[in-house]
């Protein structure tokens, strides 16, 4: 079996905990199952830059890039600030840093956990563009005064066109787990010039794909629709800022954040983080919800048995998936789905329900 190298940056708040149940969880699949994985622990975090004003540099990207794969807790607390006066974190930098343009974010109602609607089931992929947008000005050189501020939204047909190349393999390759294999744009063409460029892009890459169906909403009307008819939606594919918001919306269908995983890519790497942030006011406590680091672990092995062409990866990655759903069905609860299980003993009972190896 292959033996990954691993880049482990645990970060703030609930990061080093979710980051530590992921691992252990990771690390019973290592003995179950055979497994094979390094880790290197990197300390990076809002917490440090607050201590040493030591953040993470071009240099430590390039390092922590000729691992396999990153696994991403969580990084920034709201009182620690850039010059800008912005949150400090990480993703932003190894998004620009790797060109992780395209971040995954499935949405899955599991049988056990209540939706505030109703729906008998939801199964959607989030696909967010990430390194352009309203965050491609952060770089922008024009300081903002006290009368006016602005933010840049730019959108570019080649990071698009990769984009909606992504959404639509997503969307073959979810067909073929049983998915209608369908593509929604959701945009604002009708009132931005960047989106009407996204748009034509779209139009182009959906008529190289005709076998996949394919839909565009303005994203006003499409959150609306996600709320009251998730079931119309399976990939849903959207520029930077759209999709941050919808993926959240679509988070909450399905439970919240502490169930919502996500994998930033590139055509070559890979930050695997929840989609939840830091989350300073539950941090210490043992109740931080563990599934959606857990998950987006999963989405590691399953990216990286992609990639290697490496089947026992992507096994494994299903029995974490099976032990999180069987888990979610029969308890134990944490406190964000209305149980009092701490986060140990969530991990512990997807540990016990994980498949017998075969
Ligand atoms: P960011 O902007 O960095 O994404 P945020 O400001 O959106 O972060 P989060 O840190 O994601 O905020 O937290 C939002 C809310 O969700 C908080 O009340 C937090 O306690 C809760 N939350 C987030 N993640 C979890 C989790 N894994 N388990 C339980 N509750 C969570």
């Amino acid at each position: 079996m292959t033996r990954y190298n691993i880049s482990v940056i645990p970060g703030d708040g609930i990061g080093p905990e979710v980051i530590n149940a992921a691992t252990t969880v990771l690390d019973a699949c290592q003995n179950h199952y055979g497994l094979e994985l390094d880790y290197t622990f990197h300390d990076f975090s809002a917490d440090l830059y607050r201590r040493t004003g030591r953040k993470i540099t071009p240099a430590d990207m390039d390092e922590i890039g000729t691992s396999d794969a990153v696994l991403f807790g969580a990084m920034g607390l709201p009182d620690v600030r850039t010059p800008e006066g912005l949150e400090l974190g990480a993703q932003v930098e190894m998004r620009a840093h790797y060109g992780l343009f395209a971040s995954l974010r499935p949405v899955r109602l599991y049988e056990g956990v209540t939706s505030p609607v109703k729906a008998d089931s939801i199964d959607m992929l989030v696909i967010r563009e990430t390194t352009e947008g309203m965050f491609a000005g952060l770089n922008d050189k024009h300081e903002p005064s006290d009368e006016t501020a602005s933010d840049r939204m730019t959108i570019t047909r080649a990071t698009s066109e990769k984009l909606f190349d992504v959404a639509f393999a997503q969307a073959r390759a979810r067909r073929e787990r049983g998915t209608p294999g369908h593509v929604t744009l959701l945009h604002k063409s009708n009132a931005l010039r960047s989106n009407v460029l996204l748009e034509k892009v779209f139009d182009e890459v959906a008529a190289r794909n005709t076998d996949i169906g394919s839909a565009k909403y303005y994203i006003d009307a499409g959150s609306m629709h996600m709320v009251m008819d998730p079931s119309r939606f399976d990939v849903v594919v959207s520029e930077n800022i759209f999709g941050d918001i919808v993926s959240e919306i679509a988070a909450g269908l399905v439970g919240g954040l502490g169930v919502a995983p996500s994998a930033d890519v590139s055509l070559t790497h890979g930050v695997f983080q929840p989609s939840h942030g830091s989350a300073p006011d539950i941090a210490g406590q043992d109740v931080a919800n563990p599934i959606a680091m857990i998950l987006s672990a999963a989405m590691m092995l399953t990216w990286l048995g992609e990639r290697r062409d490496d089947q026992r990866c992507t096994i494994v990655a299903e029995h974490i998936q099976t032990a999180v759903r069987t888990t979610l069905a029969s308890g134990p609860r944490p406190r964000d789905l209305g149980g009092s299980a701490p986060t140990r003993e969530v991990v512990e009972a997807i540990i016990s329900n994980l498949p017998a190896s075969d």
